[in-house]
């Protein structure tokens, strides 16, 4: 009995590190999956690169579908759990621990909350994870990051309702105006190779599904340069699961 006790155990494990594999490696492939569609749609291929394509294509599907199948289980698995910002954030920032120690960004982490908020928490911790990796990436001059956490109310869509609110701010160059109206789309990316453009949309459908609000505000001034992400999470609301893709 002891045996099957252990052998459960650490099936569960094996199920739960295949599950967190997966679901981190799913937004990269489709990221992948789109950009080798985009290439294959190009009308200047030689033959033998739109050969090598549809190669990198029909490999990559096969990998996709084992991820899937992978995260499919997960899914039926997870559920949303009740966590506090703190637990959120500190997951995140201790990723960038060693990255920050060797730069010349400050990191400042305040919460004045310790409400739990029900949601699907690897997909808040993605949510975070991209806006501290944005802000991180503006600050290539060192600078600050501030995230700070509270009890608030959010007055959109006509209604008052409870919940917390998380800010992320970094002291970084901010955003011009054309970068303002265009970060939530789909691609959209300053960072040339560096970029998939796919953070902030991904970020926003996460947030929709939590009934939640993720607004921002940035500028170029010459002194007071640098842009504030602020997540808002209701704490009333059921979020919806996420979808597969
Ligand atoms: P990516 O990071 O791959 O470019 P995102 O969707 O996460 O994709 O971001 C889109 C764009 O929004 C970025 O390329 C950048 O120009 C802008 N952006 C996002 N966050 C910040 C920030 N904190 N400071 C300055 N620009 C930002």
């Amino acid at each position: 009995a002891e045996n099957a006790l252990i052998q459960s155990e650490k099936l569960a494990a094996v199920g739960r590190l295949a599950s967190s594999i997966s679901h981190e490696i799913n937004n990269p492939l489709e990221a992948i999956t789109n950009l080798l569609y985009l290439i294959a749609l190009t009308d200047d291929l030689s033959p033998s690169a739109r050969a090598y394509v549809q190669t990198a294509q029909s490999e990559l599907s096969r990998v996709c579908q084992i991820a899937t199948q992978t995260l499919r289980f997960h899914r039926q698995a997870v559920r949303a759990t009740n966590v506090t910002a703190a637990e959120l954030v500190n997951a995140v920032l201790n990723l960038y621990q060693g990255r920050l120690a060797n730069s010349s960004i400050k990191v400042e982490a305040c919460y004045a909350t310790t409400t739990r908020i029900l949601c699907f928490e690897n997909d808040i911790r993605q949510v975070l994870n991209n806006l501290i990796a944005n802000a991180i990436d503006a600050m290539r001059q060192g600078g600050r990051l501030i995230v700070r956490a509270h009890d608030a109310t959010d007055e959109s869509r006509g209604k008052s309702r409870h919940g917390i609110r998380i800010t992320i701010a970094d002291t970084g160059h901010g955003m011009s105006p054309e970068v303002r109206a265009r970060l939530f789309e789909p691609f959209y990316t300053t960072k040339d190779l560096n970029g998939t453009g796919l953070g902030l949309w991904i970020s926003a459908g996460i947030v929709r599904r939590h009934q939640g609000r993720l607004s921002f505000r940035s500028t170029q001034h010459p002194i007071h340069h640098g842009t504030i992400f602020s997540l808002f999470l209701p704490w009333a609301e059921e979020p919806s699961p996420p979808v597969s893709q």
